[in-house]
This record gives C-alpha cells, structure tokens and sequence, in this order.
C-alpha cells in the first residue's frame, strides 16, 4: 500500500518542479490529487473461540498457525468453570462471573420462576440472559463498538435492548472462510464505523471430538481446518495493516466416552419419580412431588464411577448449586464415564465435557498473540472468569468491580 502511495507523491512533485521550471513557457498542468496517507490503525481486539479444543492438540503437528502464536505470545492451563459445558463457560468467557451467579447454570435449563419454558441453545429470551452483563454491553455503553461474528448470547438484547453494533445469528452452515471474511470486512471499514472488539467463534472441532472421541484423526483434520482459518485471519490483519491482540480460547477441552461406561439411573431408581434436566457427564434431575425422599435414598449414596448431591451439598470448589435453575439432584460422573436415563441400546465410542472442571481432560486452550503481550510468556493456572477482565483492559475499560475474576495473573504477560 505504502509503495502506490509514494510513487504518486514522487510523480506529483516532480510535475511540480516541472510546471515552475518552465512557467513562462507552457501552460500550467491541473494539480494531481494526492492520496491522503495510509491511516495507522490502532490495534483491535480479537476473541477466538474454538469450542472444545483441549490445549494438547496443539502437540498434534497439525496447528501450525496456533502453536506459532502461542510460542511468540502467551500461554497457560485455563480452567473451564463447572459445569464444563459450552453455554455456560461462553458466558463466564464474556462476563466474568461462574454460572451460577451469571445465570447460564447449563445447555439446557428449567426456571421455577417460570415453570413452562425450557432453556436451549437456541433461547434468546432475555431474560434468561440479563443476569450479567457481557463485555460488549459494558463496551457500547462506553463508546467502543463491538462486532460478533458469532458467540452464545450476542444475538441476545439487554439491558436498554443493547446488542453488538454488528452482530449474526448463529448459523452452522456459513463456513470458517466466511466467518474469517465476515471478521476482515468489517475491519475493512471506514475507521467511525469499525469495530474496535471483535468475537468469532468455531465450532467444528468441538463437534468432531464428540463424533469420534478427543485422539480421532477426525478431531485433528478439525484441528487443522480452524487453524487454516485463523492463519487466514492473521493473514488478512497483516494485508490491512490492521495490529490485532487476538484472544485464543476454548470453553472445556474433551474426554473420551464410551457405551461401556455408562451409569443407567433407572437401575437405581424407579424412573417414573424423577425428571432429568441434563444427562451426559453429569445428570441434573428434578424429583416429582412426593417422590423426594425415595429419589434422594437412592441416590445420595456411595456409586461406583459416580456421586450424586443435594444442590446445596455441592463440593464448594465446583461454584455451583446456589442458582434456582440448578435442579435439585445432581450426579456428576467420574471422568470418561457417563449418567444416561438409561442404558443406550446401540455401542458407541466418542467424547464428552461436562465434568468436573479441574479434570485435566477438561482443560481449555488459551493463547493470546499481539502488541498487549510479552512473546513467549506463560502464565500459571487460572480460572476462565479471569478472561473478561483481561479484555477490559485490552480495550481500555476500567476493571468492574464484582465479578468473580482478576487480571492479575496476566500482569507479568503483558508486553512492556
Ligand atoms: P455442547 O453441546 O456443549 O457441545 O455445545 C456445542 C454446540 O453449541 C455446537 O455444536 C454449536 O452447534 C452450538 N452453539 C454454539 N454457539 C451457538 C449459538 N450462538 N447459538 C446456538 N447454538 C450454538
Ligand atoms: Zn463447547
Ligand atoms: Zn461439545
């Protein structure tokens, strides 16, 4: 871009220095327009989520791009918080807070506030989101745009009806290349209506280490693909001259399951006195009226390659029971096994997240990459609520007091 520019200028003044040498003789030319300089941008901030990828994979030769980034910026074990589920960590990425006081306590969720709906992944009402505040309100309030190009919950009005400045509904069919180009063209605008934090979101390998289990060829062509698209992305910044602190970081990392090791909760108890909220890595239920005592006998009690608690009883490690919408029972499995209704008729090997969040398996990428951070830096282990006040600081907001994170473990990561 610079090259273009100069040569115009250069031809500009030496048609200058034409036209006065020779004034008395030839008519004067039209001045040439000159080219305002290239704009120097200041740098953006890019939130990555690449859905269940485990920090290992970058071991696997197969993410040249992300393990160059993480060896010239920084990294570390990032904690995912209980439960180790996609909308809940995305949630605690962006706000802050655990689950349970932001209010995203699983992928799908009862309310007894209002005991006819069901939360999904695809609820946008808000008001099963306005516990918290995410980063990109807290950002447009103050005068920093925002843009999504996907993450759960920005499709989502709150507070005074304040979304992204731009924002997409989540669709599984727009590609990575066109997730990336969505990214770039938007940075490609004038500087009034450019998005200074940007989020953008995959979840490929998450779906193909549920498919085909965490050490899959499938997860590493996975891996592979989304490390093609965030090379793109780098790319792209560089062609732009646009600087970009990218934020790289998963939700849980991945275990591998297997039919063979399944707990069956209709063995243990009588399946019509309960209802099941959630199941997988962990079953959340809901006694029926009547039933508690029987529920609870059955399975407050020592199981092999699971536990079950009161709400209330919960490990305090895990954060997690005091919200309305945790059910009332809940059975967390040992690590690669799972709780089901019932036993599942056909064999079946694959991978899942859910469990307890220091699991090692359940442990999440974190890399961040560009002007804000030390290259080659680590930083210990730390709890994903401590991302949201990092991304304060990258875009210039002060700290919120409150939330269940801090920026200080990054302090000795940042670029100096
Ligand atoms: P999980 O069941 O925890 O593995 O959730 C992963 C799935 O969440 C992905 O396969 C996506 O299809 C889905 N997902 C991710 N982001 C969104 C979103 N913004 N809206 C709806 N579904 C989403
Ligand atoms: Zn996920
Ligand atoms: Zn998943």
């Amino acid at each position: 871009m610079f090259k273009p520019l100069l040569a115009a200028f250069l031809a500009a003044a030496s048609l200058t220095a034409c036209t006065t040498t020779s004034a008395s003789t030839a008519p004067v030319a039209p001045p040439i327009p000159i080219a305002a300089p290239a704009e120097v941008r200041a740098p953006v901030t890019i939130l990555i989520s690449i859905d269940g990828f485990h920090p290992d994979y970058l071991k696997r030769g197969v993410t040249p791009v992300l393990s160059r980034l993480a060896a010239e910026g920084v990294t570390g074990p990032m904690r995912p918080s209980f439960p180790s589920k996609t909308f809940p960590n995305h949630w605690t990425l962006v706000t802050g807070l655990r689950p349970d006081r932001h209010g995203i306590v699983g992928n799908r969720m009862e309310d007894p506030a209002d005991p006819k709906t069901v939360f999904t992944m695809a609820s946008d009402n808000p008001a099963w989101w306005s516990a918290a505040e995410p980063i990109w309100v807290a950002a447009e309030k103050a005068g920093v745009r925002t843009a999504t190009q996907f993450w759960p919950g920005s499709n989502v009005p709150l507070g005074d009806g304040v979304r992204p400045s731009d924002w997409q509904q989540y669709n599984q069919a727009i590609t990575t290349t066109q997730r990336v180009n969505g990214i770039l063209d938007w940075l490609r605008r004038p500087a009034e209506i450019r998005p200074k934090l940007l989020t953008l979101y995959f979840e490929a390998v998450d779906s193909a280490g549920h498919a085909y289990g965490p050490d899959s060829p499938q997860v590493n062509a996975a891996a592979a693909d989304v490390d093609a698209a965030v090379g793109a992305l780098v790319e792209g910044l560089t062609a732009l001259g646009q600087p970009a602190n990218l934020v790289v970081v998963a939700d849980h990392g991945m275990a591998a399951t297997s039919t063979s090791r399944v707990v069956a909760l209709d063995k243990l108890v009588d399946a019509s006195f309960y209802r099941v909220v959630e199941a997988g890595p962990y079953a959340s239920l809901t006694p029926l009226p009547g039933r508690e005592a029987a529920v609870e006998k059955a399975l407050i009690a020592p199981h092999e390659h699971m536990q079950c608690w009161r709400k209330g009883e919960l490990p305090a490690r895990l954060h997690y029971g005091r919200n309305a919408r945790v059910p009332a029972i809940l059975c967390l499995a040992e690590t690669g096994w799972q709780v089901l209704p019932t036993t599942p008729a056909e064999p079946r090997r694959g991978g899942a997240h859910g469990y307890d969040n220091m699991a090692p398996e359940m442990e999440a990428l974190f890399i961040a990459n560009g002007p804000a951070f030390a290259r080659g830096g680590t930083v210990p282990a730390f709890d994903n609520v401590d991302v949201y006040p990092l991304l304060r600081d990258l875009i210039g907001l002060p700290q919120a007091p409150g939330v269940d994170g801090s920026d200080t473990v990054f302090r000795s990561a940042r670029a100096r």
